[in-house]
């Protein structure tokens, strides 16, 4: 019992990856380090389910929970084990990638981005649905002076994603206040 007590507490259910209270926990204590080491590296992608809704709508709330089973299953075939990745909302998910430059984490993204387009997600009833996804990446030092922020900038580029057309994967080379002048560099 203190076994499952420990997991739920930890983790998501569905995907056996972090859950929200634990990759806010994680994400605290990589924050620190990399602020205080001068040379260090953090890069941090959300993502999100593109009408996910809709799936819902159309084949039932159960089948939903499968789409996001093989999401978690199909983002940790990607990242490296030692990279924490989390459910933090319904249909959102989190990684952070300690001592990763900006273009090896702009391209994990995408390469997460085009795992899930390219395969069509098999449901129990044995239908197959093409599910797409949005992402907003942020980069340290790339992005901000300071890590804490980053959750911040990854959001506001996921939003960009979303609003661009979605299925795509945002990021920018821009320091933060920049940002609303700024270009954005969408990757897909
Ligand atoms: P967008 O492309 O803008 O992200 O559209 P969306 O439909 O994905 O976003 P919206 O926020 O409108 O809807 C999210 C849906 O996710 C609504 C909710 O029913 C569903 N959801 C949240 N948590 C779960 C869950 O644990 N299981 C299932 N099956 N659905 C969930
Ligand atoms: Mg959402
Ligand atoms: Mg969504």
């Amino acid at each position: 019992m203190f076994k499952q007590y420990k997991f739920q507490a930890n983790y998501d259910f569905l995907t056996g990856i972090f859950n929200k209270r634990k990759f806010e926990e994680v994400s605290r204590l990589l924050y620190d380090q990399a602020a205080h080491s001068a040379s260090s590296q953090l890069a941090l992608f959300y993502l999100d389910i593109d009408h996910f809704k809709q799936i819902n709508d159309q084949y039932g709330h159960y089948e939903g929970d499968q789409v996001l089973k093989e999401l978690g299953a199909r983002l940790r075939l990607v990242i490296r084990r030692s990279d924490p990745s989390a459910r933090i909302g319904g249909e959102e998910f989190a990684v952070l990638m300690p001592n990763c430059t900006h273009s090896k984490g702009l391209h994990l993204a995408e390469e997460i981005r085009q795992t899930i387009d390219e395969e069509p997600i098999l449901l129990t009833s044995g239908d197959t649905i093409p599910v797409t996804v949005s992402l907003g990446f942020a980069h340290y030092p790339t992005n901000t002076e300071n890590p804490e922020a980053l959750p911040l900038i990854a959001d506001r580029l996921l939003y960009e994603a979303k609003t661009s057309g979605r299925n795509k994967v945002c990021s920018t080379k821009k320091k933060k206040n920049e940002f609303r002048r700024g270009f954005i560099l969408s990757f897909r």
